[in-house]
């Protein structure tokens, strides 16, 4: 499949995204191997999702439609983003749009392709070996704003179709497109990152200038949607956990079903922005959880150290959605 990038783009940023294991399906997708399907299968030791939510994190695929493309430019991101590498492109388009059904196949493949690495592991778990070769569950999650790819419910659709399960993560910044999804996830998670403007602009360096405004938008509409949704705050150390009260308020205006409230990790190509220091603790995570259940009466039920997340939620247990 042809780049849509131009040429030596192309060559710096295949190089790089090769490196740290992603796999390129099409001209703008990507799958990469999630940790948490390697320690499922190989230590029993299963993702934060999975404790929550019930999907079973050896049955699925960690992908994006929308691999060079996002709305913003957050600090923390592992994308690689515009001018990190001495190589920028138009990240707020997707110049030519591949069908749904190619995705789908491509990320299978290259899933297929992941696991073969696990056949010559002598910890490897056969069963959930066996039945990780048919996944269960997508995670829209990878890098990206997927709601730049027009077809993004088509593309949700052909996945239920096939007896998935998906989780879609969005910046919130396009509420007209998340309004208008054919298709609803079986969850739906908006990043909220930053507690008022000022810090959205230091924090998530949004790529036009009414992305708060839209954020806003899209937290006001979270209300409509069917399917559970999520308030996922990815906290940075010294950037973004002040402001409790402003946080609280847009929870209130959303009504999410849960929040998260998870530690910003030193990987990928946030390595390039932002140092360990900026990495808050787990205690520091329960910190702010904490006192964020206090000002939105929402509770906390429940959270996961190694990954320094907290579940907070307006009901006593979580929604099981994974029956694979
Ligand atoms: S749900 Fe997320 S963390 Fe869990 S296995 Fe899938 S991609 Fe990894
Ligand atoms: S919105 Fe997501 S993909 Fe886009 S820059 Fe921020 S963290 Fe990265």
């Amino acid at each position: 499949m042809e780049n849509p990038l131009e040429k030596n783009t192309a060559v710096t940023l295949l190089g790089a995204l090769k490196k740290q294991k992603y796999h390129l399906v099409g001209s703008h997708s990507a799958v990469k191997r999630c940790k948490w399907l390697y320690e499922s299968i190989v230590n029993d030791r299963p993702c934060y999702k999975q404790k929550f939510y019930g999907i079973k994190s050896h049955r699925c695929v960690q992908m994006s439609p929308s691999l060079y493309y996002c709305t913003q430019q957050c600090l923390f991101c592992w994308r690689a983003q515009s001018g990190d590498l001495q190589v920028a492109w138009d990240e707020m388009k997707i110049p030519r749009e591949d069908p749904p059904e190619e995705i789908i196949q491509g990320s299978l493949k290259a899933q297929e392709k992941i696991l073969t690495g696990y056949k010559g592991n002598p910890k490897t778990n056969w069963r959930k070996f066996q039945e990780a070769l048919s996944p269960k569950h997508v995670a829209i999650s990878l890098t990206g704003e997927p709601t730049l790819y027009e077809p993004l419910g088509d593309l949700i659709q052909a996945f239920h179709q096939k007896g998935f399960t998906t989780f879609l993560v969005s910046n919130g910044t396009l509420p007209n497109k998340l309004s208008k999804l054919s298709q609803e996830p079986t969850q739906l998670y908006i990043s909220v990152c930053a507690p008022n403007e000022l810090v959205h602009k230091q924090v998530c360096r949004p790529q036009f200038s009414s992305a708060w405004t839209k954020l806003n938008e899209t937290l006001s509409l979270l209300q409509s949607f069917n399917c559970p949704s999520v308030i996922r705050i990815t906290l940075v150390k010294k950037h973004n956990m002040n402001h409790v009260d402003e946080y609280a308020k847009l929870v209130e205006k959303a009504n999410p079903t849960y929040i998260e409230a998870k530690a910003y990790m030193h990987i990928g190509f946030s390595n390039l922005r932002l140092g360990f220091e900026n990495m808050p603790l787990h205690s520091e995570i329960k910190d702010f959880a904490g006192k964020l259940a206090e000002k939105t009466g929402y509770k906390v039920i429940n959270e996961a150290a190694e990954s320094r997340v907290v579940l907070l939620s307006r009901l006593e247990k979580p929604i099981q959605v994974g029956n694979n």
